[in-house]
Formats: C-alpha cells, structure tokens, sequence
C-alpha cells in the first residue's frame, strides 16, 4: 500500500459517503462545456474550507487551487469538469434531466456521459485528504480543475487567462480518466496513450439551379459524394499499415428537396492519429482531395475549412510512468496493468507542453467487473456503453474509492514523505 495513503486509510473510508453525494448531486446537475458555473463554485467553496488558495474564474469558470506545505516538489492535479450535450439514457435513479440551450442557442439534453463528475469528485475528495494529512507529505499540491474538454478549448482558454505567470510551475502533472474496463483497475501507459483529434468543417461551393437542368448547374452533391469516397482512401492508400489512424466522416449536409440541385455542400470529418508526422500528413491530404474534387468537378471556388477543435497527442513521460508504474503496482497489484493507447483524445497535454514540463494520464476502470469479464469471454467488449455513449454508467463502488487511492499515490510518489525518490 502507498505510505502516504496507509496514513489516510480510516480517513478515506468515512470520506467516501460524502463523495458519493457529491458525486449524484453533479451527476444530476452536468453544465454544457465553458458554462460549469455551478460545478466551478461547488469545488472552489469546497476545496476552501480546507486551506487551499483559490482562484476562480481562470480561462471562464476554470478554478485553480494551491496547498503550500514546505519545501518540496510542485504536483498538479487535474480534473475536467464539463457534460456533453445528449440525453442520458442509463435510467439510473440519478440520472440526468437536465436540458440548456448550447452555443448555437439549440436546446439540448447534458449529460455527464464522459464520467468527468468522477474526475471532479475524485481530485474534491483528494484535495480534502491532503489537507487533512498535511504531516506526511512536503510540498505544494495545485488542483486545477479544467472547464470546456469536450470542446477543446478548456486547457488553452486557462492558459489564454494567464495559468503558467499567475500559478507555480509544476514538476509533474497528472490526470486521469474513467474508461470502459474492470472497476478496481489502473491503466497505466509510458509514451503515446490517447490520439491527437482533429475536427474540420468542409465547405464545398457548387452552382444551385433546378433538378430538371442539371447541365446549368455545378453540382455539389455530387462534389461531396465523390469527396467523401476519396477521403476513405488516405487510410486505406496513404498511411502505412504500421501506423493507424481514422478518418470519420460524421456529416454531409446538402440541399433541402429532391428537384433543387443546392449551391453548396458541407462535410464535418474527425481524425484520430497517433503519431505527428502522419497527423500532418493527413490534413495535408485531405486538403489536397477536397480541393481537387472542387477542380474535377468544375466548382466555381476553391473549399473552405474550418478548424472545429484540434486535440494534441496526449505523449506519457517515460521517468514520471515509472515512478507512477512502482507507486500503482505497490498499491493496486495486479488490478494495475499496462494499457493499449486508446483511439481517444483530450487536451489535458496542453498544460505540459505550456509549461515544457513532464505529464502522464492513466486511466481508471469503471465497468462492473463481473460485466466486464463476461463480455471479455464473449468477445462483446464493444457492447459495454463506453464513453460519449447515452447508456455509459461508471459502477461507483469501487470506482471512487479506486480513482482517489489512484491519485493519493500518484500525488504521494513525488510529495510523500517516504514515497518519494527525490
Ligand atoms: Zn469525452
Ligand atoms: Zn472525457
């Protein structure tokens, strides 16, 4: 067991009701991403109560609180605290109802169907823990919990607000995620563990003129149909096998009846890659397939993209996995294990690469283990709602308990008193 947490055990277990209240109550409260008004004032009243220095408001509803307890190491903590805009459908008794208007003013349902309620909890509960423990560790714990993830703004709006002048400079920070996998469990991975995401809008322009006259018009439906068909082939034809990537095309909108050909087409392509050379490599060539449909086809302009968000890799540093790799197995055993990269991305990186310091992501089970191991034996792991899923609904126990042990020995690896190797 981690030395810091053997000094916490009695401490963990009457905190961990509390948790689990505060963990339904912003279940059935989830905010839209860069509008966690609620959810901000929740931790920064909490994490107050127990010494921290807080700031609010940091890149919009970002908070950032600090624990200063003597010369030592500087760790920060990360959480992210934004819903998705989708209905939950888990029919748990907590379950979301909630409904708010996005930024395009659309009224949708939220829900918190990526687990970041548990990423708020668990980092709430460990602040509380360390303040509550200040004699077996040295050092300076900065929790920072993150708006706006889901939409890949958070980390860099923060850093826009100042992060890296107004707040110290970590050695290390950490993070984790809640995952389709055995609760109880800790995936933990030296070097790339999450993909780079990059999201485009494409913007085809054509000649609208009536169905019965194609020959006047430059149609873009065609344009967008043949697009989307060459873009398959940058996978299939231009990647080499040895790397992996994705492209998605999640919509292609035209038109609005069947005898009017539309004056222009719109793709919304998502890519996952996990490696920089070939994450340049694609945008470059889907750029060049895009634009040359619009030649083949006589289009009377060139395509316009738009960036809808870009997520960097999410690249582990070996020495910092290490020492997490010792601190887990010491403490979870076998329930911690080496993980595959996940076809996933987050901008969690961001701060690492801002302050050029060493980070490492792990992720934590949340599936019923029973579940789990039978849907492994059947070779159905692709039916457990995962993330992003309206069914997707972390089991609590153990997951809590679990994902705040994770972060107490990560925490305790560089300030624990015994813990640490430096
Ligand atoms: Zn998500
Ligand atoms: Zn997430």
């Amino acid at each position: 067991m981690s030395k810091l947490i053997t000094t916490m055990v009695g401490a963990i277990d009457s905190l961990l009701p509390e948790l689990e209240t505060v963990y339904k109550d912003l279940h059935q409260h989830p905010e839209l991403s860069m509008q966690e008004v609620r959810t901000a004032q929740i931790v920064a009243d909490y994490v107050e109560k127990f010494g921290y220095e807080v700031t609010r408001n940091v890149g919009v509803t970002g908070v950032v609180a600090v624990l200063r307890n003597g010369d030592g190491p500087t760790v920060m903590l990360r959480a992210d605290m934004d819903a998705l805009p989708m209905a939950e459908a888990t029919g748990l008794p907590y379950a979301s109802t909630v409904k708010a208007k996005d930024e395009d003013g659309i009224e949708v349902g939220v829900a918190h169907s990526c687990g970041h309620d548990l990423h708020v909890t668990w980092l709430m509960g460990v602040a509380r823990l360390m303040a509550g423990h200040r004699d077996a560790w040295r050092g300076t714990l900065m929790a920072v919990f993150q708006p706006g993830e889901e939409v890949g703004r958070g980390a860099r709006s923060m850093i826009e607000d100042g992060m890296v002048v107004r707040f110290p400079k970590p050695d290390v920070i950490l993070g984790q995620h809640v995952m389709v996998g055995a609760a109880g469990t800790v995936g933990y991975r030296s070097g790339t563990i999450l993909s780079a995401g990059d999201s485009l809008k494409v913007r085809l322009f054509g000649r609208g003129s009536h169905g019965s006259q194609p020959q006047t018009s430059i149609d873009p439906v065609i344009m967008a149909a043949s697009t989307t068909l060459r873009l398959q082939t940058i996978v299939s034809r231009e990647i080499s096998p040895r790397d992996s990537a994705v492209l998605t095309i999640g919509a292609l909108q035209a038109g609005t009846k069947e005898n009017i050909i539309p004056d222009d087409a719109t793709l919304k392509l998502n890519m996952r890659t996990f490696d920089e050379d070939v994450r340049e490599y694609m945008l470059g060539a889907i750029r060049r397939i895009c634009c040359a449909e619009c030649v083949a086809s006589n289009a009377p302009r060139e395509p316009e993209f738009t960036t809808l968000s870009s997520y960097p890799l999410t690249v582990n540093d070996d020495a910092t996995c290490e020492r997490l790799r010792n601190t887990f197995e010491a403490h979870f055993g076998e329930r911690a294990y080496e993980t595959q990269p996940a076809a996933a991305s987050e901008d969690f990186s961001v701060f690492g690469r801002e302050w050029g310091v060493p980070y490492a992501f792990w992720f934590i089970g949340g599936t019923d283990p029973e579940e789990f191991k039978r849907a492994v034996a059947a070779k159905k792991l692709n039916e457990i709602p995962s993330n992003h899923s309206p069914k997707f609904a972390p089991v609590l126990d153990p997951t809590l308990r679990t994902g705040l042990e994770a972060m107490l020995c990560a925490a305790g690896a560089w300030l624990g008193n015994e813990d640490s190797t430096t």
